[in-house]
């Protein structure tokens, strides 16, 4: 996969990228980046990239012009027009699912606002689709594309182990993982529990499942919702249901 990010702050997510398993990943060329620097692309002499707004608002607003001549840019030097996506907290909330999706695409342009943010003109102009990574207002885009990043190159081929590695995991199927455990086998007086320790691979799974149900339940209730949940797991949902009220009464 190539990424391209757009942004004026090329540093903060080079020395993201270089690091630990994203890092690897990269000198593997398991994915490619390549940051580019809105400045580079504006033709004011004093290489200003925002302005005023018109809304008579505080603060500065990223200028259209640089960075549409960044995307062409990106778009000529790589023969192709890859899905563009602009990290806003106005966008659709980044999902798994979302996640799963984007890293099958061959090529992802990335753009960062940062200061007021953008000019509508140029998102209308080349942007795919808005992604927020939550509902709350960050300084800068660099974060939020990190995050994109990040969730994306994990899931490529090569990245981790084997596809168990991010398929197991919290969100992936829909439900949260199950408690973890690491030796010592009993830590402050408390035990892992005996069946993770019986070596009975199918016993194994059936605790990993339930195990996932409960702390879904517990914790995050309105996963269920989009969960399609067997016979087996309502009855496993339902008995839990009843344990939790009879606890909290
Ligand atoms: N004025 C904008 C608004 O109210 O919608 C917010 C601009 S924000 C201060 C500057 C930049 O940070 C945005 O252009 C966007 O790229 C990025 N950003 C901030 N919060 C974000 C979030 N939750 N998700 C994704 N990007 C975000």
């Amino acid at each position: 996969m190539r990424i391209d990010i757009a942004t004026l702050f090329p540093e903060m997510i080079e020395n993201y990228l270089n690091q630990s398993i994203i890092g690897r990943a990269r000198a593997k060329n398991i994915f490619t980046a390549e940051c580019h620097n809105i400045r580079d692309y504006t033709l004011d002499k004093h290489r200003r990239v925002d302005d005023t707004p018109y809304s008579e608002r505080q603060g500065m607003l990223m200028q259209c012009e640089p960075i549409y001549r960044c995307w062409q840019a990106v778009c000529s030097m790589t023969c192709s027009q890859p899905h563009v996506i602009y990290m806003s907290p106005q966008g659709k909330t980044l999902t798994q699912k979302r996640c799963i999706e984007l890293s099958r695409l061959d090529s992802i342009f990335i753009l960062c606002g940062h200061y007021e943010g953008v000019d509508a003109r140029v998102i209308e102009k080349i942007a795919d689709e808005e992604i927020s990574i939550g509902n709350y207002v960050l300084t800068g885009g660099e974060l939020p594309a990190l995050v994109l990043i990040d969730s994306i190159v994990r899931m490529l081929d090569g990245a981790l182990a084997s596809p168990d590695c991010y398929e197991d995991e919290s969100h992936f199927s829909g439900l949260l993982e199950y408690p973890q455990y690491t030796r010592p086998e009993v830590w402050e007086g408390m035990k892992v529990p005996s069946v993770l320790l019986s070596g009975h691979h199918a016993n194994i799974q059936k605790w990993r499942h339930e195990q996932s149900l409960k702390t879904t339940l517990e914790k995050r209730p309105d996963l269920l919702k989009n969960y399609s949940l067997s016979k087996k797991d309502l009855s496993i949902i339902t008995k839990l249901s009843g344990e939790n009220d009879s606890e909290n009464v």
